[in-house]
């Protein structure tokens, strides 16, 4: 019998988690489904709930139901708990569900990846919302010299900074406040999905800088446009794409997959 997994969102046609679990099944030999389910933005839970009843193992869970995904849940991983998000689903003895959040460590492990250091390194990340919360733990954890996050509304930042002040050296506030350089800069907000560039100073990058943009596309985002010229190395989201999204796969599955090939097919997908 084929295990079935998914991922919900609204909307979710243009997901490349279909994709990229279809490519660790067959690559892991293991017999499963991966599809794409839409639910309705007020119906999380029935729809969770109907995918149980029909035979659901696990599920991945994307905008805007991360929150939604977390309220159901019987038992919640510490690092959901943390980050009071779920991005994976799981149906575990006698039907109850246990959930757990991949993203920050799919970040890490894409830092990881392309050998970009974390430890005493000074880290500057944008943005205040469910994506910066989730990867506060993993990155802090990691023991760079400092990170500070700044967010347009600053309060929200300032209270992150708070809420994660028991892990490390972390600061929070508005983006007047940055100030000195930083050896990486991650843009963990959604402006660049609307083509938009936070307001930043002309002298943010250390000598050796990265600047990493959590949101990947076919083309580079505005944030790397901005921040190439300006001496940083870049990277995008797709990676953390593909790591968060093998550690769910192993959370369901207990194996874990090879990334570097889906890596590059996700890469040829995009064109880019
Ligand atoms: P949220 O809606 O929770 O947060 C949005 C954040 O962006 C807020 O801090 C908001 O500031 C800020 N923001 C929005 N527009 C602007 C703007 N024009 N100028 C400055 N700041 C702005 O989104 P998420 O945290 O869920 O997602 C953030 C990004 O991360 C998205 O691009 C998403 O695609 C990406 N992501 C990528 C993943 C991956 O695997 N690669 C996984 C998860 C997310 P304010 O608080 O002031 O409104």
């Amino acid at each position: 019998m084929t295990d079935r997994y998914c991922v919900f969102g609204n909307p979710i046609k243009h997901s490349k988690s279909p994709l990229i679990h279809g490519e660790f099944a067959s690559q892991t030999h293991q017999a499963m489904s991966y599809t794409a389910e839409l639910a309705p933005v007020e119906g999380f839970a029935d729809a969770w709930r109907a995918f149980i009843a029909d035979g659901g193992r696990g599920a991945n869970v994307t905008v805007p139901f991360k929150g939604d995904a977390f309220a159901l849940c019987d038992t919640l991983s510490h690092r959901a708990k943390r980050a009071q998000a779920v991005n994976t689903l799981i149906v575990g003895g006698n039907g109850r569900t246990y959930g757990d959040t991949t993203d920050g460590i799919g970040l890490v492990r894409d830092l990881a990846y392309h050998r970009v250091p974390l430890a005493g390194k000074r880290v500057l990340v944008i943005g205040a919302g469910g994506a910066v919360r989730g990867v506060l733990e993993p990155l802090l954890a990691e023991q760079p010299s400092e990170v500070v996050i700044v967010n347009r509304t600053a309060e929200k930042a300032e209270q992150l900074a708070q809420a994660f002040a028991d892990l490390g050296n972390i600061q929070g506030g508005g983006l007047a406040s940055i100030d000195g350089q930083f050896d990486l800069v991650i843009n963990g907000t959604s402006a660049s999905l609307s083509g938009e560039l936070p307001p930043l100073p002309e002298t943010l990058f250390a000598k050796g800088a990265w600047a990493y943009d959590m949101m990947y596309g076919s083309e580079p985002t505005v944030f790397l446009q901005w921040a190439g010229p300006r001496g940083a190395k870049l990277l995008d989201g797709l990676g953390m794409l593909v790591e968060q999204a093998a550690e769910s796969f192993f959370l369901w599955r207990n194996v874990r997959p090879e990334t570097a090939s889906v890596r590059t097919l996700l890469r040829q997908s995009l064109n880019y």
